[in-house]
């Protein structure tokens, strides 16, 4: 299955791409389905089930309102935050969902959306199920679906027929594994920026590649920019307040700071994480990279990159996001990328090795080095749990960005202050963590049922 850098990196809004972004995108194609079945019109009713992780963590992610979003016809990378709010509580007050220009039908919170803390659906922990009914209460459509991480979707009948929708196009160089990457780079004389252009081409020109990953990087930045400036607390109950104004005020007014301490460089790719993971947290617009729980630590990065290293420029920055999607795709194609499957390994672990790997290219280093970092970054995050209090992507998530970040800066120095040569491969690692995750007992898989979550009281 071809998968481009841009199905891993998606614009999207928070707070999470497993529960928020899959959720709505699935939401969203039930819908189309009934529209192109000439379903819509008989439809009276629509009953959305959660499974799972899904089930357990749900309300806390915001799964609800993204399956109300989606039912109405908004997708993750084109709704526009400011309306989520009104349009949320217009449906509540009215009991009603309008799921095409002229239709509208009934809807109920709490009849209409159902969570199952103990049911699971066969393929996978985060399962969707979504029942279209007619005014008689005969279904019209029924649909499973499963938000398998980083906002990807697969979907699966009622014969049990997987129906992924698989994208065959043959790339001029496919790879399966780190190994394999290095070669290619090897035979071809060109770095793992390079092959990714060339795979990218098969669907666009270099031009509106070039184009993409500068939206990329827009969004990046204006996602740390809203972060710096949005003060307050965060959704959900918690009362968790916003960090990233405070310690911007603080790093901004008293720069001669920085003179005395030369470690305020790590205070700025620490604010830099926490704005973007506290403007997910709050729903706002974010890039999924690889899910939105990780979210902060590839900006946090790239912002370090841009403003702290010596001779950075946009060439680098798309070289960074190409070679990070590299390693995300290695990660996707043979572990997960889902916190729900083996634990925040495959979110924040993974995140991390791909910052590392990002900023090794930027920096013009060699693919072996690149490959070095991204798996001594992979390396220590080995048996990271998920375990969200109070199920909101807020506590550890938000400080496990900074700390993520400043990681992989970790992983990149130390890889590259080497020859290259290493005990562990890329490949080892993603394998471990694969096997570390599915040893995981589910309660450190985004239930919310160990760790952190049950050992701190909410309030
Ligand atoms: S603990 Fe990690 S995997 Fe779990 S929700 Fe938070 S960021 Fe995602």
């Amino acid at each position: 299955m071809a998968v481009s850098v841009f199905d891993l990196f998606k614009v999207g809004i928070g707070p999470s791409s497993s529960h928020t972004v899959g959720p709505m995108r699935a939401a969203y194609l039930f819908c189309q389905q009934l529209q192109h079945r000439n379903l819509i019109e008989q439809t009276t009713n629509i009953k959305s089930e959660l499974f799972g992780s899904l089930g357990h963590t749900g309300k806390g992610h915001g799964t609800d309102k993204a399956i109300i979003l989606g039912l109405s016809g908004y997708q993750p990378d084109k709704i526009n935050p400011d309306i989520i709010v009104n349009l949320l509580d217009k449906v509540e007050l009215q009991k009603k969902l309008q799921i095409n220009d002229k239709k509208t039908i009934k809807f109920n919170y709490k009849t209409d959306l159902k969570f199952h803390k103990r049911k699971m659906l066969p393929l996978h922990s985060n399962g969707m199920r979504f029942v279209a009914l007619d005014k008689h209460g005969e279904n019209l459509l029924k649909k499973d679906f499963y938000s398998v991480g980083g906002g990807f979707i697969i979907s699966h009948n009622k014969l049990a027929q997987q129906e992924i929708v698989e994208d065959n196009t043959k790339l001029p160089y496919a790879f399966n594994s780190g190994i394999e990457l290095l070669e290619i780079c090897k035979k071809n004389k060109q770095s793992i920026a390079q092959i990714m252009y060339e795979n990218e081409k098969t669907w666009q020109s270099k031009t509106r590649i070039n184009k993409q990953l500068d939206t990329l990087w827009h969004v990046f930045k204006d996602c740390v920019e809203r972060g710096l400036n949005s003060s307050g607390e965060l959704p959900g109950g918690l009362k968790v307040k916003r960090r990233a104004p405070a310690l911007f005020k603080e790093l901004r007014d008293k720069p001669q700071a920085a003179l005395r301490d030369p470690l305020t460089i790590l205070d700025w790719v620490n604010l830099y994480a926490l704005a973007v993971s506290e403007e997910n947290a709050a729903g706002g617009r974010v890039v999924t990279a690889p899910t939105n729980g990780a979210a902060g630590i590839i900006p946090a990065v790239l912002h370090y990159y841009y403003h702290f290293c010596p001779e950075a420029n946009i060439q680098g920055v798309r070289d960074f996001i190409l070679t990070a999607g590299a390693v995300g795709m290695l990660y996707k194609k043979n572990a997960s990328i889902s916190g729900a499957e083996v634990g925040c390994q495959g979110e924040v672990g993974v995140a991390c090795s791909m910052a590392a790997a990002g900023l090794a290219a930027a920096c013009g280093e060699s693919p072996e080095h690149i490959e070095n970092a991204a798996e001594i970054a992979m390396e220590h995050n080995l048996g990271l749990t998920c375990d969200p209090i109070g199920g909101l992507v807020q506590i550890p998530c938000i400080e496990r960005n900074a700390m993520g970040a400043v990681k992989a800066i970790n992983a990149f120095r130390m890889a590259t202050r080497g020859d290259g040569s290493h005990w562990v491969s890329l490949d080892k690692v993603i394998k471990t963590m694969k096997i570390t995750g599915q040893d995981m007992q589910s309660k450190y898989k985004e239930t919310s049922r160990g760790g952190l979550a049950v050992n701190i009281i909410e309030c």
